[in-house]
């Protein structure tokens, strides 16, 4: 059988290496050749002795995902459509700033998880994705942006903010986040790699444990009402269990912060007296606001926040000392700002049915003639 070496942290790669009866230094070499130097072919990893080369290449392959389309937005946000096979596509995306530069990274073929304003969530759910298809996402993206005239990557930050949720695919997902933060692969550091989460706890104090980034939390709503409406992950793991695991968190995370994150909803969850709760839910765990304007997709049955809403929302939450961020939409002319992320999801869940379904049996409920 071939396996595919994009699939390996180091620590797997010297295991592999074991078996084969060679030293586990071998591991760092291959992945310096593969995560360093973006090579694809083992012939050409020339510090490895060609018999042990020629092993390599009859049991193993680099097999990075095939990127099927590549758009460039007018303000330099890059969006790859890469093929997963069998009809699913998974999108990741650049999002270059003033001294950085941030790769928004897929986790899985849709979501399950239904978060009402979401379009990934809306498509359903297909599979979670191999390791090779996490890190492959910033293995494709270093080749095509490669480095600036210093020398140094282009890409400085991985947020997992694309499709899918992260901890929900979580063995996947932090075999890739070792290989991000591996020196002989991408070296990035635990503050610059973040994960981003609606909030499956037992799983946050996993990560906790096994490998703590930066940490954002999907908030979206101030109160239990609210957030079992528009995130339904919250009837599983209520907000006081919630703002207890972000607490947990902090003990080992890499910066003593946790950033919400709270997208503005117009008449749903964008007023004062929401800001106000939302302090007093926040109030014993250390953090930032990161509020992210709606962005609309269609028959979504939501509108973005009027800018003037924001503010006020924005205000509040600053007064009372906090740091807040309004997210700029990036990307907008190639579809790629947050929750807008499409892909191609062949949905095992037939959710886009379901909701026919109900659509059409609401409609029919409500034209029963009164009696
Ligand atoms: N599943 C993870 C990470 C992916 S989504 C999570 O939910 O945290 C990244 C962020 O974009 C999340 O905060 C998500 O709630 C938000 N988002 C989803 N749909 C959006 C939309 N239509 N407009 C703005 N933000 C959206
Ligand atoms: Fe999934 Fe995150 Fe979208 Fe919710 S917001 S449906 S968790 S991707």
């Amino acid at each position: 059988m071939t396996v595919n070496l994009l699939n390996f942290d180091q620590p797997a790669l010297a295991a592999f290496f074991a078996e084969l009866g060679e030293k586990p230094f071998r591991a760092k070499q291959v992945m310096r050749w593969i995560h360093h130097f973006g090579v694809t072919d083992i012939e050409q990893m020339t510090d490895i002795a060609r018999p042990l080369r020629e092993k390599l290449a009859a049991m193993a392959v680099i097999a990075p995902p095939e990127v099927k389309v590549e758009q460039i937005s007018e303000d330099g946000t890059r969006k790859w459509l890469i093929d997963v096979g069998t009809g699913n596509g998974i999108e990741t995306v650049f999002i270059p700033e003033e001294g950085r530069g941030t790769l928004c990274v897929s986790s899985q073929v849709g979501c399950a998880l239904e978060c009402t304003f979401c379009s990934t969530g809306r498509q359903g759910f297909n599979r979670n994705l191999e390791v090779s298809e996490i890190i492959g996402q910033l293995w494709v993206a270093n080749k095509a942006l490669g480095r600036d005239p210093k020398g140094d990557r282009i890409i400085s930050n991985v947020v997992m903010m694309g499709m899918g949720e992260p901890l929900a695919n979580f063995d996947n997902v932090v075999t890739a986040l070792n290989i991000m933060l591996d020196d002989s692969a991408y070296g990035l550091s635990r503050r610059r790699v973040t994960v981003s989460t609606s909030g499956l706890v037992p799983a946050m104090d996993r990560l906790r444990e096994e490998c703590p980034v930066a940490l954002a939390v999907s908030l979206h709503a101030p109160n239990d009402a609210l957030r079992d409406e528009i995130v339904p992950i919250n009837r599983k793991y209520p907000l006081k269990e919630l703002m207890a695991a972000c607490r947990r968190y902090l003990e080992k995370a890499p910066r003593d912060f946790i950033t919400f994150e709270y997208v503005m909803l117009d008449g749903v969850n964008d007023t004062v007296e929401h800001a106000r709760q939302l302090l007093a839910l926040v109030k014993d765990v250390p953090c930032k606001f990161n509020l992210i304007p709606f962005n609309p997709f269609p028959d979504s049955g939501y509108r973005t926040s009027r800018s003037e809403q924001i503010r006020r929302f924005r205000d509040t939450l600053m007064q009372a000392g906090y740091v807040v961020t309004t997210r700029k939409t990036r990307g907008e002319d190639i579809d790629a700002a947050c929750g807008q992320l499409a892909g191609k999801v062949q949905d095992k869940t037939r959710r886009a049915e379901k909701r026919v379904v109900r659509i059409v049996a609401e409609q029919a409920q409500h034209s029963v003639p009164n009696h």
